[in-house]
């Protein structure tokens, strides 16, 4: 397993997977614990899995008061739930856009579900009052989504799916093969398919 700030190698030879670092058995929840999920040891067999965790990057302790995405007038907001007050989504916006190199360089992402920074569409969204409007992405998969479309993003709870795993694996495959390709075609082919 590499750092996440590693650079990649033009020679890597497997698909490169962000994963929520709590999923890896790291203690960066806003508890101080971990989500260990044995299921993605079959998937280190076939890639390089890197630890993400968007919280603790953007600057956030462990433990920490627990965050919510609510709708803001400026978009998806990202907030302390006993301090709304506390607004952090440009922190997390910042964060991502000094790192856009590094998930230029992934293949796919495996999330925690339900993060207000992981989920990939089933995080609970809220009003500015504090009600539940909707399910959504997290705000670091919305950021994602948003700047490299084709990344292929899976839910923990896909994972332990055998027929969703495998079909996973096909696609950051396909999509490690062709950005490979794209590296070795130089900068304007690898702007297309990022
Ligand atoms: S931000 Fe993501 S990686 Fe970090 S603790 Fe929350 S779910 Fe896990």
């Amino acid at each position: 397993m590499k750092t996440p700030d590693k650079p990649e190698s033009a020679a890597a030879s497997k698909p490169r997977i962000a994963v929520s670092a709590c999923l890896l058995g790291q203690p960066v929840r806003y508890d101080g614990k971990d989500k260990n999920c044995t299921d993605l040891q079959s998937l280190a067999e076939h890639c390089e899995l890197v630890p993400v965790c968007p919280e603790v990057g953007m600057g956030l302790p462990v433990p920490r008061p627990p965050i919510e995405v609510w709708h803001s007038p400026r978009g998806l907001g990202l907030r302390q739930v006993d301090q709304p007050e506390i607004e952090l989504s440009q922190t997390m916006r910042q964060w991502f856009e000094r790192h856009k190199s590094r998930w230029q360089a992934l293949d796919g992402c495996v999330l925690k579900s339900r993060s207000p920074s992981c989920g990939v569409g089933s995080t609970p969204v809220f009003t500015a009052s504090g009600q539940e409007a909707e399910t959504a992405d997290g705000l670091f998969v919305a950021l994602l989504r948003e700047c490299f479309p084709q990344l292929v993003l899976l839910d923990e709870n896909a994972v332990q799916i055998d027929s969703k795993r495998q079909a996973f694996l096909h696609q950051v495959k396909a999509r490690h093969q062709a950005r490979m390709q794209a590296d070795a075609e130089g900068p304007v082919a690898r702007s297309k398919k990022a």
